[in-house]
């Protein structure tokens, strides 16, 4: 297949369909690692073409949902700071922190700007050499090369206004974090494939070997999807727990190393906290001694945070795959993409988003009698 239509194609996904409802014979839980992948499994209707064994699992993969709290509670500190211009990508204005968002700091007087990529701040730094400037860095692995890439140039260039407030988590640790949950239900996984492209997908085999769990790298077009549910059923239904790449169109299993090499040399591994899931061992990425002037949170050293979530909000259940989203009380009453209580209602790639815009006010009952 060579154009997007195709992979869209009806009469191939329901073939893809009819191959799963043969293959199932008893219940499984897969989850899929990315909140895009979950935005297009809603969108398209996939999870209603699956056997009612089968189930999916939202993952943990969304950059804006599992951004801690602490972390927008300190992005709102420098943000509200005299002479610091405050940039980012439009998603995380709306994220609430512990007493408000990115935007009231805005509508307060700071200087809050959205921009596209993290080299237009370094720009907006140049221009504006009295000020501090700052790009609240978020996000996995596929977001880290362009952030590296902003450092790595501010230093190349000189320009010493400018610096990132990194926030920057890493996939294959989650994984091992949700397989050593006592509470844990996945029996497989479908790996985000902007992940893999990336970084590769050689970490994984690891991974399927240590935990028993078979890995599907998969893409996100509806036969993309279906494709990587296939395989993982398949792998199930064998007792095998292998990797497997079903987007050989994007991913190799090195990956892309210029960006890997630029990571390495910008980035150091670090311990991290993710919203809902705790501290993850090595699960994220810090600024390097050599780009400490780079780091905001060394430069800013804001202290005396105390972060307050929502008690309505469950979002950190939803990111484990613990709960639907429908079966968070708030849902579509206290909480909507309007009003949002928490990140997974604000993001474009939060589960309880994809619920809400996509018309799935099953309720809870509904869901576990189903
Ligand atoms: S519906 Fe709203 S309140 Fe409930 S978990 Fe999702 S974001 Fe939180």
């Amino acid at each position: 297949m060579k154009y997007l239509t195709e992979f869209r194609n009806g009469e191939l996904a329901r073939k893809l369909s009819a191959e799963i409802q043969q293959t199932v014979t008893r219940p499984w839980k897969i989850m899929e690692v990315c909140g895009g992948q979950t935005h297009s499994i809603i969108r398209n209707g996939i999870d209603q073409l699956l056997p009612k064994e089968l189930e999916m699992v939202h993952g943990p993969g969304c950059p804006v949902c599992v951004t801690p709290l602490e972390m927008i509670d300190r992005a709102l500190a420098i943000a509200s700071l005299h002479n610091v211009i405050f940039c980012s990508f439009g998603d995380m204005l709306r994220v609430p922190g512990s007493s408000r968002d990115l935007f009231r700091v805005k509508g307060e007087g700071g200087d809050v700007r959205i921009v596209y990529s993290p080299l237009d701040a370094v720009q907006i730094a140049r221009q504006n050499p009295g000020k501090e400037v700052v790009f609240f860095g978020v996000g996995f692995e596929t977001t880290a090369p362009a952030n590296a890439m902003a450092a790595h140039f501010a230093k190349q260039q000189g320009i010493r206004n400018f610096s990132v407030l990194v926030s920057h988590v890493l996939v294959p640790p989650a994984i091992a974090a949700i397989m050593q949950s006592p509470s844990n239900q996945v029996q497989a996984f479908l790996a985000a494939g902007h992940v893999c492209s990336v970084m590769g997908y050689w970490q994984y085999p690891e991974l399927a070997e240590k935990y028993h769990v078979p890995i599907v790298v998969t893409g996100f077009e509806p036969l993309d999807l279906l494709d990587g549910i296939r395989r993982a059923v398949r792998q199930l239904e064998a007792g095998q727990a292998q990797v497997e790449n079903a987007y050989e169109r994007v991913v190799t299993r090195e990956g892309n190393q210029a960006a890997q090499k630029l990571l390495a040399e910008v980035f150091e591994e670090t311990d991290r906290a993710w919203r809902g899931m705790g501290v993850i061992p090595r699960s994220g990425w810090r600024l390097r001694e050599a780009y400490l002037d780079y780091d905001a949170e060394h430069k800013f050293r804001v202290t005396g945070i105390h972060t307050q979530e929502s008690p309505l909000c469950r979002s950190g259940d939803v990111l484990r795959g613990a709960i639907k989203p429908t079966q968070c009380a708030a849902f579509g009453k206290e909480c909507t993409p309007r009003h949002p209580l928490g990140a997974t209602m604000v993001s474009s790639e939060g589960a309880c988003a994809a619920y809400y815009n996509y018309g799935r006010f099953i309720s809870a009952e509904e869901l576990t009698n189903a």
